[in-house]
């Protein structure tokens, strides 16, 4: 039963009582020109907290976090309960940062556990946050906390979602955020227009020698650098990388070709990921990029991340082996930062191991990174690898990877990564001293 516009278990404002109020607070914040926000909240799970405790045991749970709800906004907003499970919270003067704040703060309170007898309820909650924008419907201001609630929903919950910042499809159809959109959209007027280089950076063995030459690659559109840290992921989320991981597969097997062709019988590293390597096409685009740059397998090099090998497909397996049988060579990057299952690793064909800089950046003073450095060498070594450091800055550093018996440094300390004029410029240089 509800009396004078306010629903009993909460002490809410029910549904017409909150359309009522949004309309009259629009209003205000319109003459006034302030802001309104909206949070619209909807618990996870009170279906299954009905069935499984009854009705009573639900409207106690919501009771619960009603009261929890209505605590932390400490007089903030005017509380709506707009059916079984989902709440309004409509607040005069908030912008969208103190409102994506409270939101916050909100999930925070509801996913304090309820003890239920024996059993503690772990609840949680998805909130879509609006601010009314000039002239707009109060309407249609609210439907877009609303839908914004339904995308943080789909995204699995425990989580707030601004209007306007829900996912969107990006050219292949894939939902993306909006800066992983504009990302994409780089990425395909890159592929297009050609945007894309390879930056190479050398590998030097202690032994003086040139062990390898790591591809990197660079995307420029419109003047803008996009970092691979950035663009990679996206790629791998859209499926783009697979077109671009063979445009660096032929891209530094040329680049191997030009060394070559120079006197500089060097191995080009390129970097793979998981997906081109997933696929069972991948045989095929090696052996066209060999053919095409006309060079020799031994000088080319596959990067592949650790966790590629957290479980191994047979596609991959097939891959790796037609690799090694070709003659190309297998490097396991950025090892040691949590993904790598020793069982695994005694089955990967793999020429070289690269311990990851998160190793490198704590010598000489961690002594017990050290001691790891040390062992992750001496496997490697009787895995029959070769052991690089990557990320290599100081000369302290440098000395302490000698002493733990690592075969070649790459890092700052010996090259940046650089375009391919400015890396036979430092090998030409490079010969001459
Ligand atoms: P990675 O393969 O581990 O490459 C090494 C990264 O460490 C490079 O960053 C390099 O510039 C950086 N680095 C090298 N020496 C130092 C140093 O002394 N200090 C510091 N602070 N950093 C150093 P970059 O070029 O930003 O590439 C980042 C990652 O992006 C690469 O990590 C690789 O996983 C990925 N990536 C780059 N190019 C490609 C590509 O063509 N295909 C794929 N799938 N991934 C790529
Ligand atoms: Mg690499
Ligand atoms: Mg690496």
């Amino acid at each position: 039963m509800q009396a004078n516009g306010i629903d009993p278990s909460t002490g809410f404002l029910d549904r017409d009582s909150c359309l009522d109020l949004l309309g009259r607070l629009a209003s205000s914040a319109a003459a006034s020109r302030q802001m309104l926000a909206a949070l619209w909240i909807d618990l996870s799970r009170m279906k299954q907290v009905n069935e499984s405790f009854g009705h009573l045991g639900g409207d106690m749970v919501i009771a619960q976090i009603a009261q929890r709800l209505r605590e932390k906004s400490a007089g903030r907003g005017e509380w709506c309960r707009m059916g079984g499970d989902e709440f309004v919270c409509l607040i005069p003067h908030c912008d969208a940062e103190h409102a994506r704040q409270l939101a916050q703060d909100l999930l925070q309170t509801i996913e304090a556990p309820i003890r239920f007898g024996e059993i503690f309820l772990h609840p949680s909650a998805s909130i879509g946050v609006a601010i009314l924008e000039a002239d707009e419907d109060p309407f249609v201001f609210l439907e877009r906390a609303d839908r914004a609630m339904g995308t943080a929903r789909r995204q699995g919950g425990g989580r707030a979602v601004a209007s306007g910042e829900e996912p969107l499809p990006g050219r292949l159809g894939v939902l993306l955020a909006r800066e992983e959109l504009r990302i994409e959209n780089q990425l395909h007027l890159a592929l297009e227009n050609g945007g894309l280089s390879l930056h190479y950076q050398p590998i030097v063995g202690f032994d003086g020698r040139i062990e390898a030459v790591e591809a990197l690659m660079r995307c420029t559109v419109d003047n803008e650098h996009i970092p691979p840290g950035k663009l990679i992921p996206v790629a791998e989320k859209t499926g783009l990388i697979t077109r671009l991981g063979e445009w660096s597969l032929l891209a530094g097997a040329r680049h191997a070709s030009h060394l070559n062709n120079a006197g500089y019988r060097t191995k080009v590293a390129i970097n793979v990921s998981r997906a081109q390597l997933s696929s069972a096409k991948f045989g095929q685009a090696l052996h066209a990029a060999l053919l095409c740059a006309n060079v020799s397998p031994e000088l080319i090099e596959l990067e592949l991340t650790e966790s590629l090998f957290m479980d191994i497909s047979e596609t991959v397996q097939a891959n790796l082996h037609t690799a090694r049988t070709a003659g190309v060579g297998l490097a396991i990057d950025d090892f040691g930062t949590g993904y790598s299952c020793l069982a695994n690793l005694k089955d990967i064909p793999a020429t070289k191991l690269k311990l990851d800089r998160a190793f490198v950046i704590v010598l000489p003073h961690d002594r017990r990174a050290f001691a790891v450095v040390k062992v992750m060498t001496q496997l490697g070594r009787e895995l029959g690898m070769t052991v690089v450091a990557e990320g290599v800055e100081e000369q302290a550093q440098l000395d302490a990877l000698r002493e733990a018996g690592v075969d070649a440094i790459q890092g700052y300390i010996h090259a940046r990564p650089m375009p391919e004029d400015a890396l036979l410029e430092w090998f030409r240089k490079r010969s001459a001293a």
